[in-house]
């Protein structure tokens, strides 16, 4: 089933998105299965849980996607691709610390809090100018997240990922982190670059275990 959806999914894509398939939460197994079909894009949210699934031998690219606390960065700098999920300057400013610590460049995306819900992380829209005026020589910024908000009424969906695409048109990014099982199709038809999708994949999540 697993290989099933990624084809399906991937089918619907245009060539210039990526798919990131969000493994969080299902076993290592579901990942081997799905690298059986060319996907090496995986997302996780936990540093705990990347570390258990990273193997250093692969070419997996793993994708941080989840709130990431500065103490925690050391683990992870070296071994994600991008960082899809910062959302203070202090965490920029770890990045950059433990990045030149390592001699390394991680590549990351600020995420912006467009949907204002009182569970997202995430800059606030005004905030992303004076980010922007901060260099960094270990950390390069290519871009935005942006969680859509939790809801089934595709207009307010639509309002939020139209404000994203403002955003990265306004500032020039390469990419956009947009979209997840149930509204990446939206994301689609806003800009976005980058579609992460975990259960439309996987199947359900189990949270109790
Ligand atoms: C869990 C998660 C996803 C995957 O959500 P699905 O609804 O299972 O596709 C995507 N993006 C982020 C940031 C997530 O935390």
């Amino acid at each position: 089933m697993i290989q099933e959806n990624i084809y399906r999914i991937k089918n619907t894509l245009p060539e210039n998105v990526r798919l990131i398939a969000v493994s969080k939460t299902y076993p290592r197994n579901c990942i081997d299965e799905a690298i059986q079909t060319g996907q090496l894009d995986f997302g996780e949210n936990k540093v705990q849980e990347l570390l258990e699934k990273y193997r250093p031998d692969e070419d997996i690219r793993w994708h941080m996607i989840g709130h990431l606390q500065t103490n925690k960065v050391k683990y992870i700098v070296d071994k994600v691709v991008l960082i899809h999920s910062v959302d203070s300057l202090h965490l920029l400013e770890t990045i950059e610390k433990e990045a030149q610590k390592k001699d390394i460049i991680v590549n990351v995306l600020l995420q912006v809090n467009l949907a204002h819900e009182e569970t997202k992380f995430g800059f606030d829209e005004d905030e992303l100018e004076d980010v922007l005026t901060h260099a960094y020589k270990h950390v390069m910024i290519k871009g935005l997240m942006v969680i859509g908000p939790n809801t089934d009424d595709e207009k307010r969906i639509e309002e939020v990922f139209c404000k994203a695409e403002q955003l990265k048109n306004k500032y020039h990014f390469q990419e956009l982190s947009m979209g997840m099982s149930h509204d990446y199709k939206i994301a689609l038809r806003h800009g976005t670059t980058m579609v992460h999708i975990g259960s439309d994949i996987f199947g359900k999540r189990d949270y109790s275990k």
